[in-house]
């Protein structure tokens, strides 16, 4: 089943004899492993187990820099580990996995995965252990085996490195190292075949490029155009999670331009997609461009985001677009007209991504907000300021500021960058200059044509007030 060690062109293979590295040749410390990883080692190898820090935990460390989490991967099964750990929690059914929770810090655990011909008759039979579809993708993945069978399961060269905590000794199975050295993403085993297993791989190439500065590697690169169409595949829910590492992780801007280099990006956001495509809003391309370089900026200076943000900004043209057809096919108020609108781009989003419900009440939140940042006058602008999501409404405010200051027709050109500027000075001055900018609101408004009679004012809408506040 093992073959000698790949050649650096060909599709890489694991070594039955991994390459040891003993503690002076590599620089994993245990100071840079958390004190809750070391304990989970310690425990399990006390316990009679063999267990190592493997995945980014000694990647990272390995090229620098402080892992995100760190994973461990053990020969004990979900049921030994449960009984030596008090705090730990059985998960996962395609992938069954034991978390050991310290307080909100979680170590994941993962018994060795094996072959899947190498399962006995019986638990192949019953399909609980495994199952693959007729596309190849596994859909399940439970098989055990031994750390050489783990390693070839890994997705990548660089994922297959495996620490020890009893000798310090760094477990090489893929030249891992060598192409850490070489900056370059493998897939581990014929590609197609691992894209097939696990559609999800593709997604996770360009991740790791983008986040380790690194290029894909020929034979990893070629199948993903022809095999994006695989994307359908992905649950919704699985994709949210891709999504939320794609974008919220300082590297959306990279990821965005990489998905759409290899036509993935419409599995994320099709109606958003097929705005790009039509090339007569550019636009929304610097639109969605601008919303995901501050959100990079924002997570880069350490700054909160909210997912809902950056799905609001993604589906904000859809929406606008959607919003226009509605009105154009029935006679509906503007208001009747949004909600219409937005049910029809949500429930269209959600067969891709599936957006928790706390996210999409926020993404609601900061749409509606945008009509009621422009009224003003009255009581108006008090009401929308101590609206929950008042400054994530405003942000996006600004950033549509930005965009459509460049491509508004002649007489609405600039309007949203005052609106904009009208927030900003609004919540730098005294309570009673704020009277005064709000009563100017009120005196422009009737001096202008487009103000609306009050006779020829709407019945109320039986939609729920725009005003709801999120639960997010
Ligand atoms: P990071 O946590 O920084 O995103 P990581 O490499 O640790 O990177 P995880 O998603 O935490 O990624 O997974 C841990 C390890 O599990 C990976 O390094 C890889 O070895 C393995 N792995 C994860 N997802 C897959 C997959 N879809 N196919 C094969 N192996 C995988
Ligand atoms: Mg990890």
């Amino acid at each position: 089943m093992f073959s000698k060690k790949s050649s650096r062109s060909s599709v890489a293979t694991v070594t039955a004899q991994p390459t040891i590295i003993s503690r002076d040749q590599h620089t994993v410390s245990r100071k840079q492993i958390s004190s809750n990883a070391l304990k989970v080692l310690y425990r399990l190898n006390t316990g009679g187990y063999k267990a190592y820090l493997v995945g980014g935990g000694v990647r990272d460390i390995l090229m620098g820099t402080a892992p995100k989490d760190f994973d461990i991967a053990t020969d004990a099964t979900p049921e030994q580990i449960k009984a030596l750990f008090r705090n730990c929690r059985l998960i996962g059914r395609r992938f069954r996995l034991a978390h050991i929770v310290f307080g909100r810090d979680i170590i994941e655990v993962a018994t060795f995965r094996g072959h899947h011909q190498n399962a006995s008759e019986k638990e192949q039979s019953c399909q609980k252990t495994s199952k693959q579809n007729d596309e190849g993708m596994l859909l399940r993945d439970n098989i055990y085996g031994s750390i050489e069978e783990d390693a070839e399961r890994r997705d990548f060269t660089i994922n297959a490195l495996y620490y020890s905590a009893i000798d310090f000794t760094v477990h090489d199975f893929a030249n891992g190292l060598a192409d850490i050295a070489a900056k370059k993403i493998r897939l581990i085993g014929d590609p197609e075949t691992r894209y097939r297993e696990d559609p999800v791989r593709m997604l996770r190439a360009i991740r790791f490029a983008t986040k380790l500065d690194m290029t894909i590697s020929e034979e990893t690169k070629a199948p993903i155009k022809p095999l994006a169409p695989l994307m359908e595949s992905i649950p919704a829910a699985r994709l949210f999670e891709e999504f939320l590492k794609l974008f919220i992780s300082g590297k959306a801007v990279a990821n965005f331009e990489q998905l759409c280099e290899y036509n993935l990006f419409k599995y994320f956001f099709p109606a958003l997609d097929e705005m790009l495509n039509e090339g007569q809003h550019e636009f929304v391309s610097d639109f969605i461009q601008l919303s995901m370089s501050n959100t990079d900026k924002r997570i880069n200076n350490d700054q909160r985001v909210t997912p809902a943000f950056l799905f609001a900004a993604m589906l904000w043209y859809p929406l606008q677009q959607q919003i226009q057809t509605v009105k154009a096919s029935a006679q509906l108020s503007p208001q009747d007209a949004f909600f219409e609108a937005l049910g029809t781009i949500m429930s269209r989003q959600q067969q891709s991504i599936s957006i928790p419900k706390r996210f999409q009440a926020v993404m609601k939140d900061i749409w509606i907000l945008q009509e009621r940042l422009a009224r003003r006058d009255g009581k108006r602008a008090y009401k929308a300021f101590e609206h929950p999501k008042f400054r994530a409404g405003y942000d996006f405010l600004l950033l549509r500021a930005q965009i459509e200051e460049t491509q508004g027709s002649a007489d609405n050109k600039g309007s949203l960058t005052e609106l904009a500027k009208w927030w900003t000075d609004f919540q730098n001055v005294s309570i009673e200059a704020q009277q005064q900018m709000i009563k100017t609101v009120a005196v422009n408004r009737s001096g202008t044509s487009s103000r609306r009679s009050p006779r020829k004012r709407r019945k109320p809408s039986a939609k729920p007030a725009a005003n709801t506040s999120s639960d997010a």
